[in-house]
């Protein structure tokens, strides 16, 4: 087969994992920078052109688009798409998994279970916000954060309006969530692909940070997942309609919580913590199922 693998840098770890399975396995490979794609889409056959060339022929599509570049390179994709190349994750579906609240709500329409959520912009009672998620300890998230970053535990109701007010000031969107204390500092990666989570990690923070990223000091270590958490990483990542993802939960005291589904995981931290070759089984994933034209927006949006 002839597989793109949409990617910013041939160098990050993933892409070269990605590329090196590909090959072994016989295929051919090309890296592109999806900001350096261009097409003309009014065309009747779709084209796209790269550094002066009409590239075709490809068999399949890797998506890995980072957050930044999510709105010209779902673009990219989709014009993939209408040249019948196989995506290995639709542009839909990793739009829809881009955007959190829409996420969250499609998630919970499916009655996956999430931590309890609100969604708030600019509200008029802070404390009515408050009380309708539960109340202090409350985790408020900023909605453009990622690795982290903008993620902060309010212990007390003060602490928490206090948050609140200084998120608001920013005119951000915010989501203010039950803080599961059970879950220890710690998530749970779940890889899936298809309808299998073939790996997963247990993310745990530093000492004294509630937050588990791997960016933030987190360590990952290999974990036995119940088969409950089995079948919610399953059923989150059909939700978002995605092939491939990374979906995190928190185990809580009535089950597993998805926090995140993640369209582009990365490969070095669940390679490294499970010893597993998780580049080769996205490779057979797309041999089982690559075919041309096959692109139907999967998954309700
Ligand atoms: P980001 O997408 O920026 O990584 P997350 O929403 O994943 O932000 O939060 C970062 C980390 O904070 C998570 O990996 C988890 O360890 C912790 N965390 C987030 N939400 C909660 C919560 N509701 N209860 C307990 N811990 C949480």
């Amino acid at each position: 087969m002839k597989i793109a693998v949409l990617s910013r840098n041939r160098s990050l770890y993933s892409t070269r994992r990605l590329v090196e399975a590909a090959r072994e396995r016989g295929h051919e490979v090309r890296v592109l920078d999806v900001l350096r794609c261009y097409m003309d889409i009014t065309s009747h056959k779709p084209k796209i052109h790269y550094k002066g060339e009409d590239i075709e022929g490809f068999d399949a599509v890797i998506p890995r688009i980072g957050a930044s570049v999510t709105f010209y390179g779902t673009a990219v994709l989709r014009q993939f798409e209408m040249m019948g190349v196989y995506p290995l994750n639709e542009s839909v579906a990793i739009s829809r998994s881009r955007d959190k609240l829409r996420s969250l709500q499609l998630l919970s329409r499916k009655g996956i279970g999430l931590p309890v959520t609100g969604f708030a912009h600019k509200p008029d009672d802070i404390q009515d916000l408050i009380k309708m998620v539960g109340g202090a300890p409350l985790v408020i998230k900023l909605l453009e954060g990622t690795q982290g970053i903008g993620v902060v535990l309010a212990e007390t109701k003060k602490a928490a309006e206090s948050v609140i007010e200084a998120f608001m000031g920013l005119q951000a969107n915010i989501l203010v969530q039950e803080y599961i204390a059970e879950s220890g500092g710690a998530d749970i990666r779940c890889f899936v692909i298809g309808d299998k989570v073939v790996a997963a990690m247990k993310r745990q923070g530093a000492e004294g940070e509630f937050r588990s990223n791997l960016h933030r000091g987190g360590s990952a270590a290999l974990i036995k997942i119940t088969p409950e958490e089995r079948s919610t990483a399953v059923r989150a990542a059909a939700t978002m309609g995605l092939n491939v993802a990374g979906v995190d939960l928190l185990r809580s005291n009535h089950g597993p919580l998805v926090m995140e589904v993640n369209s582009s995981p990365g490969l070095e931290g669940i390679e490294a913590a499970t010893g597993k070759d998780i580049a080769a089984m996205v490779i057979q994933c797309i041999e089982k199922n690559a075919k041309p034209n096959q692109t139907r927006t999967r998954g309700k949006g």
